[in-house]
C-alpha cells in the first residue's frame, strides 16, 4: 500500500435485510485527495459514506487508517477511528438548542476532555476558520442554511479529523446559498484536507476532484478523473447518468 494513502476500505457490504444495498464496495483516500462519489438516487452513496464512519454498521469490510488496521470489535480502536473520520449531513444535524459555537465547542470538552477555555478558543478559531465567528452566539434558527451548513463543517474540524465524509453538503440548500458552503469545501480541499464527498453539484465538483466515482446500485461501478468520467465513462451505466445530469 502507498504510504500515502490516508483511508482504505475494502470489500464492504450492507444489507437492510433483504436490502443489498452495498456490494464489496472498496477505495482509497490519498493524502489530501478530493474524491467525489455520483450517481442515482437508492445507489448507496449515503449509506457507503455512513458505515465508512461507523453510523451504520457494515456487514463486512476492511478499514485502515494511516496504514492501521481498524478493529470495530475494540472499542478504543474504533473510537479512535471516529474521532478521525468526520462527518458532514445534508441536514446539518445541529444541536438547535445550543448557540453555534456551543455547537462547535460540546464536543471538544465532552470527548476531547478540554477544558471550557480551550475549547471556546478551538471553537472560535474554526468558526472564524468558516467565516462564521461573527455569528458565533447565534441558534440554528437564526441561521441560514449556508450559515448552518458552515457551523456544522466547524464543528468537524474542531475534531482535527484526518479525513472528512460529506453527504450531500449543499442538497438542502437554497440556490443563492450553495456558493458560500462550495468556499468552504474549496479552500480546505486546497489546505489539503482528505475528503470524499457526495454531491450533484458536477460542474463545480468537477473543477476540485481528483477523482469521481460512479455508483450505482450499491456498486462502485467506475473511478476516474472528472474529464474521463464525465466525458466518456468507459461503463455505458455511467454515460447514461452523466448524459443526464450534463
Ligand atoms: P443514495 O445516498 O445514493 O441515494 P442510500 O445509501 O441512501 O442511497 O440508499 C441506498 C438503499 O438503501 C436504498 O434502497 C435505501 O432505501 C436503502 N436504505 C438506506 N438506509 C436504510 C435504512 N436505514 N434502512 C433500510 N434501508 C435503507
Ligand atoms: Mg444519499
Amino acid at each position: 500500500m502507498s504510504d500515502t494513502s490516508v483511508l482504505r476500505i475494502e470489500g464492504l457490504n450492507k444489507s437492510f435485510g433483504e436490502n443489498y444495498v452495498l456490494k464489496d464496495a472498496s477505495l482509497t483516500l490519498k493524502r489530501g485527495e478530493l474524491k467525489v462519489l455520483i450517481g442515482p438516487s437508492g445507489g448507496g452513496k449515503s449509506t457507503l459514506l455512513q458505515c465508512m464512519n461507523f453510523l451504520i454498521p457494515p456487514d463486512t469490510g476492511r478499514f485502515w487508517l494511516n496504514g492501521q488496521e481498524v478493529d470495530p470489535s475494540d472499542k478504543k480502536s474504533l473510537y479512535s477511528y471516529r474521532q478521525k473520520v468526520g462527518m458532514i449531513f445534508q441536514d446539518f444535524n445541529l444541536f438547535d438548542h445550543l448557540s453555534a459555537v456551543e455547537n462547535v465547542r460540546i464536543a471538544l470538552v465532552k470527548v476531547l476532555g478540554m477544558s471550557k477555555k480551550d475549547a471556546m478558543d478551538r471553537a472560535m478559531a474554526e468558526l472564524e476558520r468558516v467565516g462564521m465567528a461573527g455569528r458565533a452566539n447565534l441558534y440554528p434558527a437564526q441561521l441560514s442554511g449556508g450559515q448552518k451548513q458552515r457551523v456544522s463543517i466547524a464543528r468537524a474540524l474542531a475534531m482535527d479529523p484526518e479525513v472528512l465524509l460529506l453527504d450531500e453538503p449543499t442538497s438542502a440548500l437554497d440556490p443563492e446559498l450553495i456558493g458560500e458552503v462550495l468556499t468552504v469545501i474549496r479552500d480546505l480541499s486546497q489546505a489539503g484536507m482528505t475528503m470524499i464527498m457526495a454531491t450533484h453539484q458536477i460542474t463545480f465538483s468537477s473543477q476540485l476532484a481528483d477523482e469521481f466515482i460512479f455508483m450505482q446500485q450499491g456498486r462502485i461501478i467506475e473511478q476516474g478523473s472528472p474529464k474521463e468520467l464525465l466525458a466518456a465513462g468507459v461503463e455505458s451505466r455511467t454515460q447514461e447518468f452523466c448524459s443526464k445530469i450534463n
